[in-house]
Order: C-alpha cells, then structure tokens, then sequence
C-alpha cells in the first residue's frame, strides 16, 4: 500500500498493516518518512488515533505504540486502530524535542500548513488523514530530556460532550494521576487541534529524562488497550491503575515559574510536593555557589513539573505548580 494515499475511511476492513509514510524531501536526496501502524477490525466501530514522539526526545510511546500493535487483531477488533509512533521524525533522529530541521516545536504548530515547513506539514497531515477521522485520540509524551513530571493522563476538563468522553477515557486509561485542562486549551496542540474539530482527547507525561522506564512504557500500552476496551473496540473492561492524584490547571509548561538568571539551577522541592505560595522551591547560584535567585512558588499547589538540566538561561521554565480537584 502506498500510504502517501493513507485514508482512513476507504482502509480495507479486517487487516493489519504496518509501514513508512513519506511526508518531504531530504538534502541528501533522500525522504523524511514516519512509521505508521494500523488494525482495521472485521466489524466497524470507533476510529482511535495514538501518536508518539511529538516531541523527539520522548520515548515511552514510541516502545508502546508497537506493543499495542502485536497484541490488537483484526479478528478480536471493532472499528480503526491508527498509530503514529514516531511523529517528530528529525527531531527523534537527533534526539531533540523540536525539529533540527526548521527549529519548529511539533506541539506548537497544530493544525499545522499543507504548504509550510516539514514540521507544519507534519501536523497538516496528522490534522486531516488521521485527528479529522478520528473518534478518540491519544498523544503519549513524557518529559523529554528537559522535564521531570510524574506519570500522568491529561485530559479536557469541561462539562460539554468531548470533556465528559475525555474524562471517561482517562478514567479508563489509569495513569496514578490524573491532570484535567480547562477550555481553551492552549493553541498548537495535537490535543487542542482534536478538540477543535470536536474529538476528546488524552494525553500522557511519564519522567522521561531521555529514557523510557519500562512501568511507563506497560502504563501507556496499558492505558491505550484501558481505552480501547472502554470505548467497546476490545472485548474486555478496563482494568486501570489505582489514582493517586486528581490535580487540575492549564497545563501549559510555556507559562511557569521561570529563572531571571542564568545559573546553576538547583530544585528544593520534589515532584508531587504540596507547597505554599510565596515558598522557596529551588536556587539559581553562580559557579562560586553565591545565591542569585530564590525561585519561589506563585501559587499555593502541587509541583507537577521539576527543569531537570542544572544549568539554566534567562526565561528558562523552571518548576510548575497545580491545583488538586
Ligand atoms: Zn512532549
């Protein structure tokens, strides 16, 4: 098959395929192409789109992702499986959570430009073959190299019908947290692109650190089948994790507490902590140890999220606090 054509609509029913899109040229003559896996079901059903490695330093879910794949038949299958596990292709060749190639954060871009740069074109595509046929989306992503955040599902906090299938789905999924988001979702997200063209969503974090903790790659494999036996394309209940955390907030790691110098940054507080506003959450010292900079909390919350890499520029986002539902 040539998956250039790829239509979700027009897949063959009962099948199994895995292969390589092609989405743009390389200077080397030669392509820049993404590995994509679908099961389509003997009986129609619901259409699941999962994508990994958005960000190509992240990779729970692009050890996941085939996982799922080996253990979905179409015989024991009800509707569409699509699968992305490594959406970010130049990124994850460099091991980088934005593209080499244009500088471009995939997360940042949806629904991206049929004529735009290899990352704007990436998101086109994921945006019109696949999220605009989907009926549930999941995007797995963890913190990367930079980030330290506990093992999560995100999902649309809102009363309308794509907030309460999305809090069903993560309910299902079970991830020891769960994150709930408020509408707007911050643009240029895959999740924020689902949401506009209607289709609840779910995303996950795991540690990362540029290493993929094998509980967080059984969680996420988990998690997606969770999802399928809840959404009836699996015969099966879910058999979620035990929540730990239910925290709520915007979730938008550009807006956090953030260095006003540059220094060795050094975190005083440990992920999941409860702390008060006002409260020192970690230093930014000179390389003779002098204090520059108390980093201090800007709200009383939750610490979801902890800058791993010590040395720190100007703005550079440092620590991100919630709020527990
Ligand atoms: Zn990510």
């Amino acid at each position: 098959m040539n998956f250039q054509d790829f239509d979700i609509p027009t897949l063959p029913r009962n099948h199994k395929q895995s292969g390589w899109l092609t989405v743009s040229t390389r200077a080397d003559g030669g392509e820049w192409r993404l590995p994509l896996l679908y099961v389509t079901g003997r009986q129609p059903g619901p259409t699941l789109v999962v994508t990994a490695a958005v960000h190509g330093d992240e990779y729970e879910g692009v050890e996941a992702i085939p996982s799922v794949y080996e253990q979905v038949e179409p015989n024991s299958l009800r509707g569409t499986l699509v699968m992305l596990p490594i959406c970010n292709m130049p990124a994850y060749e460099a091991a980088l959570r934005s593209s080499p190639v244009d500088g471009l954060n995939l997360a940042r871009v949806f629904p991206g430009a049929v004529q735009g740069s290899i990352t704007q074109r990436i998101a086109y595509w994921i945006t019109q073959r696949l999220l605009r046929h989907a009926t549930f989306y999941i995007d797995l992503h963890s913190g990367g190299a930079t980030y330290n955040i506990p093992t999560l599902i995100g999902y649309i906090c809102d009363p309308g019908d794509v907030g309460q299938r999305s809090l069903a789905g993560a309910r299902a999924f079970g991830a020891p947290i769960l994150w709930g988001h408020p509408l707007p979702l911050a643009p240029g997200r895959t999740v924020s692109a689902a949401t506009g063209l209607g289709v609840p969503s779910l995303y996950t974090e795991a540690p990362g650190g540029g290493y993929a903790r094998p509980d967080d790659v059984r969680c996420f494999t988990d998690g997606v089948l969770n999802v399928m036996k809840h959404l009836g394309m699996l015969e099966g209940s879910p058999q979620p994790r035990a929540t730990t955390h239910h925290l709520f907030g915007d979730g938008n790691l550009d807006q956090v507490i953030a260095a006003d110098v540059a220094g060795y940054f050094r975190a005083t507080v440990a992920l999941l902590e409860e702390v008060k506003v006002g409260q020192r959450v970690g230093t930014i010292r000179d390389p003779f140890g002098n204090l520059l900079q108390n980093v201090c909390a800007d709200q009383d919350g939750i610490v979801i999220m902890l800058r791993r890499f010590h040395r720190v520029h100007v703005g550079d986002g440092l620590v991100h606090l919630t709020a527990q539902v």
